[in-house]
């Protein structure tokens, strides 16, 4: 098929680069010059397990191509794919400007019958609005077809949880955009992954039910991780008990820092928006993200329990980005806490394999290292924020030798105790 992918972000490029994996033609568009340059270098914006490769090969066998040119990516194409940015407002509804104008883009240059897939997390109602927006600005009348497919994948995973989902969701209100969606994900539900087809409403509400659901499991696992630290019960254990239970499950129950990134706290906020606007309550979702605020301060108290007077010292942080085998830092605790510590006077030394560019652009006085080891030397206490692998197999003895006092935070809960305490280190986690 012929496929147009509006946005080369965190899913725009992944959605395109996999498409044209599966053999279709596809022209990724985007407004930013310096990224679509970079990209027709093959080298890839962001950093995402596995994509690099997929962006040559797809480049190499002229499967797709990056351009600024919107027009040209519509007219090529038969299904155009929206997954442009949707951020959230002041007043927790999302910012759909991006989706309005790529709409508008659509109907100028639309040469005939196009389906025109959501990828973009939008509120629900938006499909409708698209489909307001392209009529209203067409030049020439075309049939079209406006569907919502949202996107569950994660960053870090990405290209596999996008070549291989638990589902495929996709909304539609006719038979000819339905037949033309299940075409092209035939690819991958040949593999035995199911496909549920709703009407386009549904299918925008299950996006924000999917992230409000594992949003809520991480609150209420942070909901008892103080209760667990003041009875001597251990959430890790609490955690494993609890999802032996096959109701429950084993994933998205780690006490730690609160969640974080472009899509949690957003989705959650605009849901309860959503949900308050049409007069539903919403009070579950506002208590997830109400001890999710608390819990990304949660190690304050804990590193000053080592580390009293926080004036002049230096204190590492091992991890920026919101969460492991990522570069994105939006909404990431790490800037939360490391802000908290410039306040009460710390001088911050801080390491992330992959994040620290993207880093530099939020975070102000922080000494940047490139290694574990130098972030940890000469300071008085470790924090550890985002669990990457490379924290599990580090030399602690070498940590502990480079620094001024052997203090660890593990907000994420990666070491032992028993083992933290044969090396000598005071360790505090979260829960346990
Ligand atoms: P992003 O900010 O990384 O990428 C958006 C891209 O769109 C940018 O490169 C921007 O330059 C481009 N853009 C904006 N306006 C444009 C226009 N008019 N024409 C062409 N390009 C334009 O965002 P993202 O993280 O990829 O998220 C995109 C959408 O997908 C959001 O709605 C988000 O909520 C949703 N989503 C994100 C994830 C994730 O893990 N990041 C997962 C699922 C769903």
């Amino acid at each position: 098929m012929n496929i147009c992918v509006v946005g080369c972000g965190y899913v725009g490029l992944v959605v395109g680069t996999c498409l044209a994996d599966l053999g279709n033609n596809v022209i990724n568009v985007d407004t930013d010059k310096e990224k679509i340059q970079k990209l027709n270098k093959g080298i890839s914006p962001i950093y995402e397990t596995g994509l690099r490769d997929m962006i040559e090969r797809n480049l190499e066998e002229k499967r797709i191509s990056f351009t600024t040119d919107i027009r040209e990516g519509i007219q090529k194409s038969d299904v155009i794919f929206i997954a442009v940015g949707t951020p959230k407002k002041d007043n927790n509804s999302q910012d759909l400007s991006q989706v309005r104008a790529v709409a508008k883009e659509i109907a100028k240059y639309m040469n005939g019958y196009k389906v025109i897939v959501n990828k973009s997390t939008v509120p629900v109602g938006t499909a409708d609005e698209i489909k307001k927006i392209i009529k209203e600005n067409q030049k020439i009348p075309h049939d079209f077809d406006v569907v919502s497919n949202p996107e569950f994948l994660r960053e870090g995973d990405a290209i596999r949880d996008f070549s291989s989902p638990d589902r495929i969701v996709i909304g539609t209100e006719n038979e000819r955009s339905k037949a033309i969606m299940e075409a092209l994900y035939k690819g991958i539900t040949r593999t035995g992954k199911p496909i549920l087809f709703t009407n386009t409403k549904t299918a925008e509400l299950i996006k924000y039910a999917s992230n409000a659901m594992l949003a809520t499991r991480i609150s209420f696992m942070n909901l008892l991780a103080p209760f667990c630290e003041k009875t001597g019960a251990d959430i890790k254990l609490v955690a494993k008990g609890i999802g032996l239970d096959t109701r429950i499950g084993p994933r998205f129950l780690q006490a730690g820092i609160g969640f974080g990134g472009s899509c949690f706290p957003k989705d959650v906020n605009s849901l309860i928006w959503m949900l308050e606007r049409q007069g539903c309550t919403a009070e579950i979702l506002r208590s997830v993200v109400d001890v999710n605020e608390v819990q990304k301060r949660a190690l304050i108290p804990k590193i000053k329990k080592l580390v009293p007077n926080l004036k002049e010292k230096y204190i590492a942080i091992w991890g920026l980005s919101f969460k492991p085998k990522t570069d994105d830092m939006r909404d990431a605790p790490s800037i939360v806490i490391i802000n908290e510590l410039q306040k009460l006077g710390a001088k911050i030394k801080a390491f992330d394999p992959e994040a620290i560019e993207n880093a530099k652009k939020i975070l102000k006085n922080v000494e940047f290292c490139d290694t574990p080891y130098n972030a940890a030397k000469g300071c008085e206490a470790v924090v550890l924020v985002t669990e990457w692998n490379v924290f599990r197999d580090l030399d602690l003895l070498k940590v502990k030798k480079l620094m001024n006092r052997p203090n660890i935070i593990d907000g994420r809960n990666i070491y032992e105790h028993e083992d933290m305490k044969k090396l000598g280190f005071n360790y505090i986690c979260v829960g346990r």
